[in-house]
């Protein structure tokens, strides 16, 4: 089928959720893929910060193909080694005690929000239920996690919504600090932003908040489905501040490129579930626990994560010169490779030129254009991508 069939037979049978760009891919590999009339793409967009090892990279290929002839899937109700594997390359990694698989971000996040009022409600009172998250956060789309989205545009045309959150401005102690109450029982953040525009929680304000949360008896849970797992240039956003959360969520880059997703806990904090209290039944398993061993091996066997820091600061350089030269591009923010260029009029017309020149991009919030390439990318690649983005730049001053 060429892209125009896809696109129109697409519009009649699948539901129309997303603001899709009029473009089917069929092919990739490393940074680059291809359309289903054979154009080529240099992908910024990496999946929404999923494809971090590129596009097929071999070793998670042929993980994916060696457990596919040997076990798809089986229930939770027996032990897998691909899980058991996983959880310790995740504990090790992050030094907390324990993990949970489900199968996405928003599932992470529900797991988080659960386990945070089940170990609450144990431990410090029945009473203790409530989760303050961030304004313009974004947590995912079941009615919990949307709830917890600090922006009301997601959750127009949804109530009623669940009971217990409530919304503080990002980087604002003072704010926290004014919401909290006895029945706050978790603080939720992302310590970099990504849907709400790209914002990076500043290191001094997350000491602050992990100290108000242990003077409280209040858990710490960190969304790091978007900035972890390599994305900030270190393995999770939090060693950036060396705030370590009680709970983190993780999906995006985990399975390299597989439908998976985890929440992890210190080990106390874990002990708040037990058998019967949260499940999943295609969480974690076999596929996509294969997957994710084989991408995190091969992230660290590649050195992908530091490679993301140094080419994090030379793309950031790149951008930052467009400051000057434009006067409609305004700032840079982000960490890493999560970058995001914050201008003064919307992004979509410059998403479009750039696709239409062979490179994918997105734009967040109307006016910031977010960057997600896959973490081992080349300065050659920045360049090329670069060398679109001034053009349609160029175009649209
Ligand atoms: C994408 C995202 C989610 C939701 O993940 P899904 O896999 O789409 O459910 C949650 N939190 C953050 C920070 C995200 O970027």
């Amino acid at each position: 089928m060429t892209n125009q069939e896809i696109v129109e037979q697409g519009k009649k049978y699948v539901m129309n959720t997303y603001g899709r760009l009029p473009l089917a891919l069929v092919k990739g590999q490393g940074p680059r893929v291809w359309d289903a009339d054979g154009k080529e793409y240099l992908d910024f967009v990496g999946g929404l910060a999923v494809n971090s090892l590129g596009h097929c990279h071999p070793a998670v290929s042929e993980a994916i193909a060696a457990q596919a002839r040997q076990l798809i899937h089986c229930s939770n109700l027996y032990w897998i080694e691909p899980q058991v594997k996983l959880a310790q390359i995740l504990v090790e990694r992050s030094g907390l005690g324990q993990a949970f698989f489900c199968n996405s971000g928003a599932e992470a996040n529900e797991s988080a929000i659960k386990l945070a009022r089940k170990y609450a409600k144990t431990n410090w009172g029945e009473e203790k239920y409530e989760i303050i998250s961030m304004q313009k956060s974004f947590h995912g789309r079941t009615l919990a996690t949307l709830t917890a989205t600090g922006q009301e545009k997601f959750h127009n045309g949804f109530a009623p919504l669940p009971e217990g959150f409530k919304y503080v401005p990002f980087n604002d102690i003072g704010a926290l600090e004014a919401a909290i109450s006895p029945v706050t029982c978790a603080v939720l953040l992302e310590p970099v932003q990504g849907e709400g525009g790209v914002f990076t929680a500043d290191s001094q304000y997350l000491k602050q908040v992990k100290e108000l949360c242990e003077a409280n008896q209040i858990l710490l849970i960190f969304d790091e489905v978007q900035c972890g797992i390599g994305r900030t240039g270190k393995w999770f956003a939090f060693q950036q501040s060396g705030v370590m959360p009680d709970i983190l969520s993780l999906a995006k880059a985990l399975g390299g490129g597989t439908a998976i997703g985890a929440m992890l806990a210190g080990e106390k904090v874990a002990s708040g579930f037990q058998p019967g209290d949260h499940a999943s039944t295609f969480g974690g398993n076999p596929l996509a626990c294969a997957a994710a061993v084989a991408a995190m091996t091969a992230m660290a066997e590649e050195k992908v994560v530091g490679n993301a820091a140094e080419i994090g600061d030379y793309f950031r350089e790149k951008l930052s010169a467009l400051i000057d030269r434009y006067d409609f591009v305004t700032e840079v923010r982000g960490s890493g490779l999560m970058l995001g260029l914050q201008l003064t009029k919307p992004g979509a017309a410059i998403v479009e030129y750039c696709l239409r020149a062979g490179l994918l991009i997105n734009c967040v919030a109307g006016d910031t254009l977010r960057f997600l390439p896959p973490l081992n990318i080349t300065t050659v690649e920045v360049d090329e991508a670069m060398s679109i983005l001034e053009r349609a730049l160029e175009a649209g001053d």
